[in-house]
């Protein structure tokens, strides 16, 4: 068997794809005055009303089941409006990670009581949340996190650090991954997962500035925050299994191949008209296009094994490795094209469409893993490690 057969090539079933049309023309109306250089935030633009008006239209927790407020519906029908976001760069960060992965989190491992408070207002566009894993010593080695949640009577108290919170300054809740049991030295084992109301007295939320100037990531503190017991989601001690589960999710999104993509179709207009029309950047759309068309494809493979119920962390890692390895290509090389023009020639817009892709760019490979990381988990796959 080759260790490509995992990634078998497949198509989105038309049931599916007939969701794209509706979600265009919703799109194309809500975007029509807003510029590509803040479209090209996409996922990471904040807008609770816009989050609200996905619910509304029941284009929120789609993989869900109705009777938590979803839409029953597979794993490609979520591909195809999460690719249709990405594309028309729509700003979809405040609900992203609670639709991405919390709540199919909370529906595998939570209680019952847990899925009735925490997944209807997802759905809705109301309850956002953010991912607490790493820390500040404890990143790629997510293992080695600290913070812990000990015992009570009444639940947990809290004490530690997260950092890079994505918008925990926005979020109603924070799925962190704590010791409850053990000491650092014992990595994996003695890990659990909390859900953490980030109002509660004793946390404190941090925002970071990054280089765009934005400030979507935290620093969060825990000071001796007073937890109910059904803070904890799922098993006690599972943590470090949950988590990966959970990461499948993470890395497996057409996002990790997307996030550039705003700017190159705002490049693209202006390739073809007369003034940006020249024989190099013909060659360079057809180089993006054709490293963006397979991986497409393999994506699509990936989600097909989500359809099935299975966890492709392997897979998915080769994707967004591969993907984000485009994204940052994406503007250095359209940069390199238009500085090598005319400035006169070069719409505004899109000199600062891409002025704010290129400062975020770094961070592609790193959020999410970074790309030693994921060439780790992908030569264990190859049964190389
Ligand atoms: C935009 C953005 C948003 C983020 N959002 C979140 C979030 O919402 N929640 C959250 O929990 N985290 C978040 N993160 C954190 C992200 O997951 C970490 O930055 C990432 O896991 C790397 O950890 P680190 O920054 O501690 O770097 P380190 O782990 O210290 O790594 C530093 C460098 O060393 C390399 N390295 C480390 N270990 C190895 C190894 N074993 N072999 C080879 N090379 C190695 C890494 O590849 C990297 O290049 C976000 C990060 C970014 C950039």
């Amino acid at each position: 068997m080759s260790a490509l057969d995992s990634l078998t090539l497949t198509a989105i079933p038309p049931e599916d794809e007939a969701l794209r049309e509706p979600v265009r023309a919703f799109l194309r109306e809500a975007l029509q005055d807003v510029p590509s250089r803040v479209r090209a935030k996409s996922w990471s633009g904040y807008d609770p009303a816009f989050s609200r008006a996905l619910g509304q239209k029941g284009w929120l927790g789609i993989t869900l089941p109705p009777a938590y407020g979803g839409g029953g519906r597979s794993a490609f029908a979520r591909y195809v409006l999460v690719e249709e976001f990405l594309n028309w760069g729509a700003p979809v960060g405040s609900h992203w990670i609670a639709d991405r992965q919390s709540a199919p989190l909370i529906l595998r491992y939570g209680t019952e009581a847990q899925r009735q408070f925490y997944i209807p207002p997802i759905c809705r566009g109301e309850s956002f949340f953010c991912i607490g894993m790493s820390e500040p010593n404890a990143g790629s080695d997510l293992a080695s996190v600290r913070t812990r949640a000990t015992r009570t009577e009444a639940g947990w108290t809290l004490n530690g650090q997260k950092i890079w919170t994505t918008n925990a300054h926005h979020c109603q809740y924070m799925i962190a991954l704590v010791r409850t049991s053990g000491d650092f030295g014992d990595r994996q084992k003695g890990l659990s997962q909390l859900i953490v109301d980030l109002s509660l007295p004793g946390v404190t939320v941090r925002p970071i500035t990054d280089l765009s100037g934005d400030s979507h990531f935290c620093e969060v503190f825990f000071d001796n925050v007073q937890l109910q017991a059904d803070a904890l989601i799922g098993a006690e001690g599972k943590g470090w299994e949950q988590v990966n589960a959970e990461l499948a999710f993470e890395r497996s999104g057409p996002e990790r191949l997307f996030s550039s993509i705003v700017l190159f179709d705002e490049w693209l207009a202006f390739v073809r008209t007369p003034a940006g029309r020249t024989p190099s950047a013909l060659r360079l759309a057809g180089k993006i296009a054709s490293q963006l068309a397979p991986l497409r494809a393999m994506s699509v493979a990936v989600t097909e094994k989500l359809t099935r119920g299975e966890s492709p962390l392997v897979e998915a890692a080769l994707v967004k490795d591969l993907g984000t390895g485009v994204e940052q290509f994406i503007p250095a090389a359209i940069a390199d094209d238009l500085f090598s023009r005319e400035s006169a020639d070069v719409p505004l817009e899109l000199l600062q469409t891409l002025s704010y892709v290129t400062h975020v760019a770094p961070s592609f490979s790193l959020r999410g893993g970074t790309r030693d990381i994921l060439r780790g988990m992908i030569a264990r796959g190859l049964g190389l490690r």
